[in-house]
C-alpha cells in the first residue's frame, strides 16, 4: 500500500469551501504563531502579471515568531537564474523547508531581503504574487470529489482546457481518460483506487493549473515504489522545463539532474555547485552524500551503466 498522498472526506462539498479553507489554513499559521505578520488578504501592492522567475535571498535572517530567540536562517544568499533547477539539500532542521516558506510568502524575513526578477516581493501584492507558485508538497492532499475539481483547486476561473492541459503538462491526462468517467471520477474511496504516483501526478497537475513561473518542490523521501518513483519523477521533469524549480531533494535522480545543488546547513549555504562538483570536492555535501547512502547508490548506478553497456 502506497501513502504518499491521502484522501480527506469522501463527500463532495461545495467546491468554493476548499478555497475558504486555503484562506482558513494560512490564518490557522498565524493563530499557532501569534504574530502575524503577513495580511494574506491584503490588496495592496504591485501585480506583476508575468514574471521570468529570477529569485533571489540576500543575506536572509529570520527567527520563528513563536520562537524569536531561535535564529533559522543567518545570512542566506542565493541566485536562481530563471528556468534553473536547484536542489536543496541539507539535514534535516537545517531550514530548507524554512527558506521555501519565505518565498511564498508564508513569513518576511527579520533581516536580508528576497526579490523575484529584482523586486522585493514584499512590495507585491500577496494573493497575486502567489498565483506565480506552483507547490507539490510531500504528501499531495487529494479530496473526495472528482479529478476535475482536484486539479481546479476552487479556482473558478480555469477552463476545461487548462484542466486538460495541466494534466497532460503532469503526465496524467493518459491514466485519467482511461477511467470511465475520466475527468469527473472520483478520487478515493468510493471512487477509483488510484496509485501513490497517480495521485501525485493529479498533485502536479493542480501545481501547474495556472501556468506558474516557480515551482517548488518538497520531494517525498521514499513513499513510492520504483514505478511509480520513475513516473512521477518525469513528471516533474517535464513540469520543471521553462519553469525555475526548487526542489528539496533527496532522490539521488533529482539531485543529480539539478542544474545546481545548494547545501544548507545551520540556515545559512555552506556549498554550492553541480553533483559532480561537489562530489569532487569532498565538503558538507560528500559527506551528507555518504550518510544517506547516495555516494552508494551512485556507485550502484555507475556499475548499472556499465553493466548494460
Ligand atoms: P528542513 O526543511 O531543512 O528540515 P525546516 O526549515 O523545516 O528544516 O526547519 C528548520 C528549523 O525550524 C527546525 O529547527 C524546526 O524545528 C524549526 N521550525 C520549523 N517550522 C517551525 C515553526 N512553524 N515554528 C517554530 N519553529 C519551526
Ligand atoms: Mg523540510
Amino acid at each position: 500500500v502506497i501513502h504518499s498522498s491521502y484522501c480527506i472526506g469522501a463527500a463532495a462539498p461545495n467546491f468554493e469551501s476548499f478555497a475558504i479553507a486555503r484562506g482558513a489554513a494560512f490564518n490557522i499559521f498565524h493563530i499557532i504563531d501569534k504574530k502575524p505578520t503577513i495580511d494574506n488578504f491584503s490588496t495592496t501592492g504591485c501585480k506583476l502579471e508575468c514574471i521570468e522567475g529570477t529569485v533571489e535571498f540576500k543575506n536572509v535572517s529570520f527567527s520563528y515568531p513563536s520562537r524569536p530567540s531561535v535564529k533559522i536562517l543567518k545570512g542566506l544568499s542565493l541566485k536562481i537564474k530563471s528556468g534553473e533547477t536547484v536542489a536543496l539539500v541539507g539535514p534535516s532542521g537545517s531550514g530548507k523547508s524554512t527558506a521555501v516558506q519565505l518565498l511564498q510568502r508564508l513569513y518576511d524575513p527579520d533581516d536580508g531581503f528576497i526579490t523575484v526578477d529584482g523586486k522585493d516581493i514584499r512590495t507585491l501584492n500577496v494573493q497575486h504574487y502567489r498565483e506565480h507558485f506552483g507547490v507539490v508538497s510531500q504528501e499531495p492532499v487529494l479530496f473526495g470529489t472528482t479529478i476535475n475539481n482536484n486539479i481546479k483547486y476552487g479556482r473558478d476561473s480555469v477552463t476545461d482546457e487548462d484542466i486538460e492541459n495541466a494534466a497532460k503538462e503532469a503526465n496524467a491526462y493518459d491514466f485519467i481518460m482511461e477511467f470511465p468517467k475520466k475527468f469527473n471520477t472520483l478520487v478515493g474511496e468510493k471512487g477509483a483506487q488510484m496509485s501513490g504516483g497517480q495521485k501525485q501526478r493529479i498533485a502536479i497537475a493542480r501545481a501547474l493549473i495556472r501556468n506558474p513561473k516557480i515551482l517548488i518542490l518538497d520531494e517525498a523521501t521514499s513513499a513510492l515504489d520504483t514505478e511509480s518513483e520513475s513516473v512521477v519523477q518525469a513528471a516533474l521533469e517535464k513540469a520543471s522545463k521553462g519553469r525555475t524549480t526548487i526542489v528539496i531533494a533527496h532522490r539521488l535522480s533529482t539531485i543529480r539532474s539539478a542544474d545546481m545543488i545548494v547545501t544548507l546547513k545551520d540556515g545559512m549555504v555552506v556549498e554550492k555547485g553541480t553533483h559532480a562538483e561537489l562530489m569532487a570536492k569532498q565538503g558538507p555535501y560528500y559527506s551528507l552524500a555518504i550518510s544517506q547512502d547516495i555516494k552508494k547508490a551512485d556507485e550502484q548506478m555507475e556499475s548499472m551503466a556499465y553493466s548494460t553497456e
